[in-house]
């Protein structure tokens, strides 16, 4: 598949990727919309974003798209659903994911930051952060 991958300071390059793998709790998504977020400027310079970005990685983090396939254990989900992805995935384990403050999560793990996101035909989420869209919502997201 091909992928567009930050692979150093200010560097993107199209890349032929294999189609990742899922974990039996992971989703794989069909990339219909990848928006670019002030973050993925940002993570292009070479600056942090929520999180570090290390090159090589697929940026990527405001996604739609179709459900390709589900791990084992996945249920909220299932193929040919049209998704959206939250690319948050806290630890639920820190002082903070205990306290309802996930947003200081301090091991946060991100779809498109930490890891590869959505600037590739597929890209892979854990399935708490997939969420099903309505048929009268586009994929598309609005300018
Ligand atoms: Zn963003
Ligand atoms: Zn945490």
């Amino acid at each position: 598949m091909d992928a567009l991958v930050l692979t150093g300071l200010k560097q993107l390059e199209v890349k032929d990727y294999d189609k990742p793998a899922i974990k039996p709790d992971e989703v794989l998504v069909h990339t219909a919309f990848a928006g670019i977020c002030g973050t993925d400027k940002a993570l292009y310079a070479g600056l942090p974003g929520s999180a570090s970005a290390v090159p090589p990685i697929v940026l990527g983090h405001e996604n739609s798209g179709v459900v390709a396939e589900v791990g084992e254990n996945v249920t909220n989900v299932k193929v040919g659903d049209r998704v959206t992805v939250d690319p948050n995935i806290y630890c639920g384990q820190c002082k903070y994911c205990r306290t309802q403050r996930q947003e200081l999560c301090e091991h946060l793990d991100a779809v498109g930051v930490t890891r590869d996101g959505g600037f590739a035909e597929y890209f892979t989420a854990p399935a708490k952060v997939v969420y099903p869209i309505p048929d009268n919502v586009s994929l598309k997201p609005r300018p």
